[in-house]
């Protein structure tokens, strides 16, 4: 009973947070201005409006200001259980059945990896997450046998790598996309660590980092020219009637969306900026083709798209954190960013109301 009440309460919840309009999301976070930038006398370009949180705008270097419009705007002094907050009645519902997709998309620095990893302090919405799933999964236990599975994958230059395969001196495991029997993409032979708790998954994380960043002459490097997917699965056994259910929930971690000057780059890195471009398109693409409901939508055109292709549409659920940085510096980068979510979204920014 306890279940259905608090299913059902989700359901409302899901539903009150996100209004009834279709199963993509798309939220905005601006981190703080740094101490560095604000030693070097940079100021913030992004305007909040107190009276709007699904609004923000930017002033441009002329003063001109324009207007971005998102399900929800998180401004820099919120902290990550306000994000989780919001966050959590999607995520959860991966024990629903729903098939989950959650991506942090911007700029190097702009703090997606704060969002989704967090710090040992400030953990953000993969620990979160996963703490919330294992406490619901406890208090259901009379009705619902849950059993968690983690997976950490990477994909570089369109190649994806099993970061739980093999260990930090070994070549880690190529991986490919296959369809299954019911249609449904799979990755064959990618690990899937059955877990019990938080602090396992903590320390799965902390491996798969350690065998991310071998060969890169620098781990942040590394870690903003891939994508980082850490994948849930969630089997679950309704023990009043043997009904079987899986799902999965995917915490994506992408790479950094920055445009590298034509100059500065050539051979590895040239290769690398393309690959990147491809696959953040090809992901803007799939989800503004799913928000408009065009009949065709182009999974196909990247790996990352084709792995999530099971969990990308239909009624499955979607949220992009799109992460801005406030400085000046990083204006350009910070439109280029709001524009690609606003695309996403299939919602158009404007120039700002005018102000009474
Ligand atoms: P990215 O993954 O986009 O490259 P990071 O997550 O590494 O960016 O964030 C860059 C820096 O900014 C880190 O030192 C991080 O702790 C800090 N940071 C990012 N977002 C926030 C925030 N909302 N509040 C406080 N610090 C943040």
């Amino acid at each position: 009973k306890k279940y259905l009440e608090e299913s059902s309460e989700r359901k409302i919840l899901y539903n009150e947070v996100i209004e009834l309009k279709g199963n993509i999301r798309v939220f905005c976070r601006c981190r703080p201005l740094s101490q560095v930038e604000i030693s070097n006398g940079s100021s913030s370009v992004v305007e909040f409006d107190s009276s709007q949180d699904a609004e923000l705008q930017i002033i441009s270097s002329d003063s001109s200001k324009k207007q971005f419009k998102f399900d929800h705007v998180f401004r820099p002094e919120d902290g990550q259980d306000i994000v989780f907050a919001r966050t959590k009645p999607i995520v959860t519902s991966v024990l629903d059945g729903y098939n989950v997709c959650i991506f942090a998309h911007g700029q190097t620095g702009t703090g997606k990896t704060f969002t989704m990893e967090g710090t040992p302090e400030n953990r953000g919405v993969n620990y979160k997450t996963l703490e919330e799933l294992f406490r619901i999964a406890g208090e259901r236990g009379g009705v619902m046998k849950y059993e968690l599975f983690v997976s950490m994958m990477e994909v570089y230059n369109e190649k994806i790598r099993d970061l739980l395969g093999e260990n930090s001196n070994q070549p880690t495991k190529r991986l490919d996309i296959k369809q299954a029997a019911d249609g449904t993409q799979e990755v064959p032979g990618v690990v899937e660590a059955s877990v019990y708790n938080t602090e396992e998954v903590w320390e799965l994380l902390k491996s798969g980092n350690k065998v991310r960043s071998v060969g890169a002459t620098n781990a942040n490097e590394m870690s903003s020219r891939s994508h980082c997917l850490l994948r849930v699965t969630v089997r679950g056994t309704n023990l009043m009637n043997g009904q079987k259910t899986r799902s999965h929930l995917w915490l994506v971690d992408l790479a950094g969306s920055e445009r590298v000057g034509k100059i500065e780059v050539e051979g590895e890195r040239l290769k690398e900026s393309q690959f990147i471009n491809k696959s953040l398109s090809a992901l803007g693409d799939v989800i503004s083709a799913l928000a408009s409901k065009t009949s065709h939508i182009p999974y196909r055109n990247s790996k990352l798209t084709h792995m999530l292709q099971s969990s990308l549409g239909g009624d499955c659920k979607t949220v992009m954190f799109v992460q801005i940085s406030p400085s000046s510096l990083d204006l350009g980068e910070t439109l280029c960013s709001l524009n690609f979510a606003s695309r996403v979204r299939g919602i158009e920014s404007g120039p700002a109301r005018k102000q009474v």
